[in-house]
């Protein structure tokens, strides 16, 4: 028998076959949809989003203007990454398409999983509410929290609690501490929070989230489900993204290695020496990699272009072509992709200090 691919939402999975997601867990490509989402973004067209549950819900909202939600939010253990970029931009899009935005900041779960004590990730925590704001997030038309000081949250924990049994949530997450199991029943409760009737009550809820999440969603729709008949929760929909490679070549992009990732906070010149050093398709010698032609598949070079800093569809065709038939470098496309991303992360440090005051004036925090 085929073994199912196991996924962690605390460990360092790497999937290495996205379209047996479909079938071992149930995901659904997007791509029938596309032709129905309003002006996919490129995340969306380039099959970067590649998955969903019941995306169709928030479809229809979207179309027959009725209320929606979007949420996701992040783990305050360091600096905005790239991963932390895409889900902020996907609930930015769903934002401006009409969606009530709400961002949680993951507090226990640092602490249960990171072991980031509250007053750390309270410090972490102002600048990733700065980063969101920067990338567009407004806080007008949404809600941003900590789990630590949401109550309501904690109470959709207490309330969930009653309908899983130790069994069912050690044959989702495994073996672990109830610390872990604690927080993984406050994000049901994060991921319900917008249905509440402070928040205008039941309505269709969109998490976009990367395909290590993925757990999660299986066991809050799971409550929703078993919650319906008494609260009317809508079961909740996702979005699942692809785990972006490391620079150092690896299969996910983590921060093992200081030269496999970067964040939007680092200074440009380390980002620069990161991307000059990263790993690429590329082939041993230029001579071979002109007869051969390089390896984008593979090439975490490749795929910062693909996913995140270049909008122009026709340019990453060429660039693949090129990388394909040898007209490509590796020397000349690192430093022409260190250009854009660089360009990119110094406007978004700009602004980003421009939001700091915003940011813990949500929060709370002096
Ligand atoms: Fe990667 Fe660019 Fe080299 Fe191709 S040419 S393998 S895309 S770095």
């Amino acid at each position: 028998m085929e073994k199912r691919q196991l996924i962690d939402p605390w460990g360092e999975t790497a999937i290495e076959d996205y379209e047996k997601l479909f079938a071992d867990f149930g995901i659904r490509p997007l791509k029938p949809l596309i032709p129905l989402i309003p002006s996919p973004p490129s995340f969306i067209r380039r099959g970067v989003i590649f998955g969903h549950r019941d995306l169709e819900l928030i479809l229809s909202a979207i179309k027959e203007k009725k209320d929606f939600a979007v949420m996701s939010g992040i783990k305050p253990t360091g600096d905005f990454h790239l991963g932390a970029l895409l889900t902020a931009r996907e609930i930015v899009y769903f934002q401006k398409l009409g969606g009530f935005g709400v961002y949680c900041i993951a507090d226990i779960e640092a602490y249960e999983d990171n072991d980031i004590p509250y007053e750390e990730s309270e410090r972490i925590a102002v600048d990733n509410v700065a980063d969101v704001l920067a990338l567009g997030f407004d806080p007008k038309r949404g809600y941003i929290y900590r789990q630590s000081k949401e109550t309501r949250v904690k109470d959709l924990a207490f309330l969930f609690g009653r309908g899983v049994t130790l069994a069912t949530i050690t044959a989702i997450y495994g073996e672990r501490h109830m610390g872990l199991y604690m927080s993984a029943l406050v994000q049901a409760g994060d991921i319900m929070l917008p249905q509440l009737p402070d928040f205008g009550g039941p309505k269709p809820t969109l998490v976009p989230v990367g395909v290590d999440q993925d757990p999660h969603i299986r066991f809050t729709r799971d409550l929703a489900q078993k919650f319906h008949a008494k609260y009317g929760f809508y079961t909740p929909s996702a979005t699942y993204h692809r785990i972006v490679k490391g620079l150092d070549g690896s299969p996910k992009m983590s921060k093992r290695n200081p030269m496999g990732y970067f964040t939007l906070a680092e200074d440009l010149e380390s980002i620069k020496a990161k991307l000059i050093q990263a790993f690429t398709g590329g082939r041993a010698t230029v001579k071979e990699q002109r007869e051969l032609g390089g390896e984008p598949e593979r090439c975490p070079i490749y795929d910062l272009n693909m996913f995140y800093f270049m909008e122009d569809d026709d340019k990453v065709v060429e660039l693949y072509i090129n990388c394909k038939n040898g007209n490509l470098l590796c020397g000349d496309c690192k430093l022409r992709t260190a250009k854009v991303v660089l360009g990119f992360v110094k406007d978004h440090q700009r602004k980003r200090v421009q939001n700091l005051d915003k940011a813990r004036e949500i929060l709370g925090v002096n």
